[in-house]
Parts: structure tokens; sequence; C-alpha cells
């Protein structure tokens, strides 16, 4: 993840060091390579991925990953491939993960996930075909959108966003247990 410091520089493999570096917004400590030459430095740019509130038929699909404890179920994310659209990926995810044909994609925003400096870019996705879910998935919830319950991060505000938008009450509720280790966002339950 690019929340976590490399140990070692990735071009020349020196030991990285905490060290001042300067920039526009001022002069900060980050993670360096000691030689000047070198130049390498570890900016910690947050990656970006996708999250989809997927409605096929008139519901909303939530997904539980395989990673994660019983009875947390959230939205289809992923990585985004190099180069990819972010809405090819969001086709691409659906596709791997529930097996159904997104038809329709809609920006819903964007989303800081501050635990693993991540930017979800969440989109409302309507989905055609018959669910098979993938190898990361081990089953799946239909919610009529106005049962959704977001949790109070990250693809959750997403959620809580596109049930504003359609006048659907919500209340933020958020997960008993520290949040899984699995990639992507996870949305609601
Ligand atoms: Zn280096």
């Amino acid at each position: 993840m690019s929340a976590e410091p490399f140990a070692f520089c990735p071009r020349c493999a020196r030991p990285l060091a905490d060290r001042p570096i300067a920039d526009d917004a001022g002069t900060v400590v980050r993670r360096a390579c000691p030689d000047d030459a070198c130049g390498f430095v570890q900016w910690g740019n947050p990656t970006p991925a996708v999250g989809a509130l997927v409605e096929h038929e008139g519901e909303i699909i939530l997904a539980r990953n395989r990673a994660w404890p019983e009875g947390w179920f959230a939205l289809v994310t992923g990585y985004l491939e190099a180069r990819e659209d972010p809405k090819a990926a969001v086709v691409r995810e659906v596709k791997e993960e529930l097996g159904l044909d997104v038809v329709e994609t809609h920006l819903i925003g964007n989303y800081i996930f501050e635990r693993k400096n991540e930017v979800m870019l969440c989109y409302h996705a309507v989905a055609t075909g018959t669910v098979r879910l993938g190898e990361e998935i081990v089953e799946y919830r239909r919610h009529a959108p106005a049962e959704l319950r977001p949790w109070p991060r990250a693809t959750g505000f997403a959620v809580a966003d596109w049930m504003r938008a359609r006048g659907l009450p919500f209340e933020f509720v958020d997960f008993k247990q520290p949040a899984p280790a699995a990639p992507g966002g996870e949305g609601t339950r």
C-alpha cells in the first residue's frame, strides 16, 4: 500500500531516511533517499480505487468479501489497472465480482479513505444479467435503496450522498470491529 513507508529506495536500494524536503508547499519531513544524485522521495500520494453501488432490477446489491467477517456487506470495489479509465474499472470489477454487465455508470463522487490512504472514485452502476459470484466474494445481499445504512467513511459517504440525492432518509451505522484489510473501501451493511 502507498500508506506503508518504504524501507529501501526503489531506485537504488539504499536505506531510506526521514529527510526535510522542500517544495512549493514548504519544507516537510518525508521518506527520501540519502543520495542526492538519486533524489527519490516517497511522497505518499493516495492510491485511487473505484467503488460501485450496483443497481440490479431496482435493488442494490452489496457483497461480502472473502476476507471480511460475517455480516459485513459493501460496495463492489477494486483498484484501477495501469492507464484504465475509472468507468472501465467499474465495469470490469462488477463483472469479475458479481458476473453482471454494467449498462450505465453515474459518478457519485470522490471520497478519501484515510486509513488506507486511498481515494475512492464512487459510481452508481446499473447492471443487468444473472449474479455469479467471483472468487473474492462469498455472498451478497439485495436491498431496496431505502434500506441502505451507510458507514461513516469512504464508500459510506458515497452511499449517503446517493441516498440524499434521491430524498431517501438514512442514518450512519458504524462497523462494530476494526475495518478489514481487503482492498478498496468497505461500504455498508
Ligand atoms: Zn535512491
